[in-house]
């Protein structure tokens, strides 16, 4: 063996030893708190025949990046991840919940490879869609709230609370960048006293967004809402108190979240838990519900990038290629505001956004 071949043989061994005392300080830890889903969520039909691939198969491990790890071939095998937090995540793999190790950002709703043995994550597939957001506490971080979603469920109420001016489009923009579709559902219906109510949705209606009005509380529109998430797997997004939980408890009888008001009187809390989890529907809808999608500024989005957001901007005749729409003469998107063809709502909103972007 030449000098070479002994240093790198070294090296690999001191890695090996490495990995070898972090899986077990994993291991530890993982016995010592063992995870217990609550009770509620139990009831809750855990999806317990995703469709994983089921066979473990053979392969050389990858770590973020597709970094190879140094370890032998070893058995992984395929599951989602139905909850991360920092450092770990718990993967779903023919029923059962496996909680593992990761380097990497894993995040609610990821395809990964994982070996069961080891409890750790090795390979996070690459996402389809990536719903982010900031950190609250450190804007220049990304968090990932849900990935490979297919449709966001964009929730908010008229009333009780009301709706906050501009705050759909905020939510449409961080939609429009994940990749996944929008889908906005307007709840609480049976509080409203008038059709006129309903303007704020007109210009999404305008746009051909979908748009879903139901009452959680009354049972109107839960079906089409059911209908339009049908094998979809979606999160539902929207403040708290718009009955996000209660639209879940509603789509599905055999759930039985606590929603805001039945926690007042009651000991167990509200679900306010910092674990995200995922259910499905009878008509196979996947939904996850994460604490991280009530309230989220925008990742990752330059005032140059909002407009582009919105779709009644483009082709717009303006004077200046790159016009913001806010100052240069000859604006387009001014123009068809002033003539009523964009929404002044929508506009400034838009507006709005901007400011709080220059703040
Ligand atoms: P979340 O924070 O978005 O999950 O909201 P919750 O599901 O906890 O609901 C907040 C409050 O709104 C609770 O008191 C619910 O009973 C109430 N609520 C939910 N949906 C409806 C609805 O369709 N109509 C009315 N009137 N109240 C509702
Ligand atoms: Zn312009």
């Amino acid at each position: 063996m030449s000098r070479e071949e002994r240093k790198l043989r070294k090296h690999l061994e001191e890695h090996a030893r490495r990995e070898l005392r972090k899986a077990n300080k994993h291991m530890t830890k993982v016995r010592a708190g063992e995870w217990k889903p609550p009770r509620e969520r139990m009831d809750a039909r855990w999806i317990d025949d995703f469709e994983t691939s089921q066979e473990a198969d053979q392969g050389v491990g990858c770590g973020p990046g597709g970094r190879p790890t140094k370890q032998k071939r070893m058995a992984l095998t395929n599951g989602m991840v139905v909850e991360a937090g920092l450092g770990f995540c718990d993967v779903l793999c023919n029923g059962e919940r496996v909680r593992c190790r990761t380097d990497g950002d894993a995040a609610t709703g990821d395809q990964v490879r994982f070996s069961p043995e080891r409890r750790r994550v090795e390979e996070i597939l690459p996402r389809r869609t990536v719903l982010s957001r900031s950190d609250p506490h450190n804007r220049r971080v990304e968090r990932v709230i849900a990935a490979n979603i297919d449709v966001v469920v964009n929730v908010f109420s008229l009333k009780n609370p009301p709706l906050r001016p501009g705050l759909i489009d905020r939510y449409l923009i961080a939609i429009g960048k994940s990749g996944a579709e929008a889908l906005v559902c307007v709840n609480k219906i049976d509080l409203l006293e008038s059709a006129e109510e309903f303007e704020p949705l007109l210009p999404y209606e305008t746009l051909g967004i979908p748009v879903i009005r139901c009452s959680a509380s009354t049972g109107e529109g839960i079906g089409e809402l059911a209908d339009s998430l049908a094998g979809k797997l979606c999160v539902f997004a929207g403040h708290s108190g718009v009955g996000k939980s209660s639209l879940l408890n509603a789509l599905d009888s055999g759930l039985t979240l606590d929603t805001a008001a039945v926690s007042s009187g009651n000991q167990r809390g509200r679900h306010t838990t910092t674990s995200s989890a995922l259910y499905r529907l009878p008509n196979g809808a996947m939904i996850i519900d994460t604490p991280g999608i009530r309230e989220f500024g925008l990742w990752d989005v330059g005032p140059a990038d909002v407009r582009r957001y919105y779709s009644e901007f483009e082709k717009r005749a303006c004077a200046f290629g790159d016009c913001s729409h806010t100052h240069e003469p000859d604006c387009g998107v001014k123009a068809a505001v002033e003539e009523g063809k964009i929404a002044k709502a929508r506009y400034e909103g838009y507006l709005r956004i901007l400011q709080t972007m220059s703040d």
